[in-house]
């Protein structure tokens, strides 16, 4: 599949599915606390998306089963809420969430401390994980590589003492979930793919404390730590513009 380059105006709508996906995220934040469960978080991330006259993207996608992902502690990602997955104090908790309007997609993710006794690692973890993010759509602009990004993200976390998932990446977005081009989080500057005006691309670090290597639950979604070290994911959906990143799920 080609590259879709988005005009203005359909950027615009992606802004829109953006901000819906937002406002879900920061009510899930709020509400993760001990005792509460992964479905309490998806009843109340459904209500909202559809009160905010969205449609949630991942229900029924590739026949995943929940509007949520929510992905606890050496979970990495894809996690399925459940009634019988209560947080806990000193848990992290990965929250991926997309919403559709106007057929227009928007996804983003953040990983969020359970009550306040996450351990010092766990708590660099997320820090450094919503740093490589940042560094990775800080190398956002017409004419860098999709390597530029990789590599950004991939020295924030390895710096730290941290690893890059490879089994999952970012991706292109728009009028579908999941577009090219593919959006590693690790790379060498100057190689991949020219990134041009009027991209859309989901930017998506997962990092592991120990072991890059992840394996996949029974379930058929849930990916793991092989080690069970901690885990974190931090996602944005970002538009490449001539004046640089465009960021529209913050
Ligand atoms: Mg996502
Ligand atoms: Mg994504």
């Amino acid at each position: 599949m080609a590259v879709v380059i988005k005009s203005a105006s359909e950027i615009d709508k992606m802004r829109r599915a953006g901000k819906v996906v937002r406002e879900v995220l920061e009510l899930v934040r709020s509400l993760a606390k001990p005792g509460v469960t992964t479905m309490d978080l998806e009843n109340a991330a459904e209500q909202r998306i559809r009160h905010l006259g969205a449609k949630p993207a991942f229900k029924g996608y590739h026949g995943f089963p929940a509007v949520l992902c929510t992905s606890i502690n050496q979970e990495v990602v894809h996690g399925i809420p459940s009634a019988k997955r209560k947080l806990k104090e000193g848990d992290i908790v990965s929250v991926d969430c997309g919403a559709i309007i106007d057929g227009y997609f928007g996804d983003a993710a953040i990983t969020v401390p359970v009550g306040e006794k996450v351990d010092p690692v766990t708590q660099k973890l997320l820090r450094v994980t919503q740093s490589s993010l940042e560094a990775g759509i800080a190398a956002v602009r017409p004419g860098a590589h999709l390597g530029d990004i990789g590599a950004a993200v991939q020295k924030v976390v390895e710096d730290a003492g941290f690893s890059v998932v490879v089994d999952f990446v970012g991706h292109g977005i728009g009028t579908q979930m999941h577009e090219d081009p593919q959006v590693p989080n690790y790379g060498e500057r100057g190689q991949g793919m020219k990134l041009k005006t009027g991209m859309v691309i989901a930017i998506e670090p997962m990092v592991n404390v120990g072991s890059p290597d992840v394996k996949v639950l029974a379930d058929g979604w849930t990916a793991v730590t092989s080690d069970g070290s901690m885990s974190a994911h931090f996602e944005h959906t970002v538009a490449v513009t001539d004046e640089g990143a465009r960021i529209l799920t913050d």
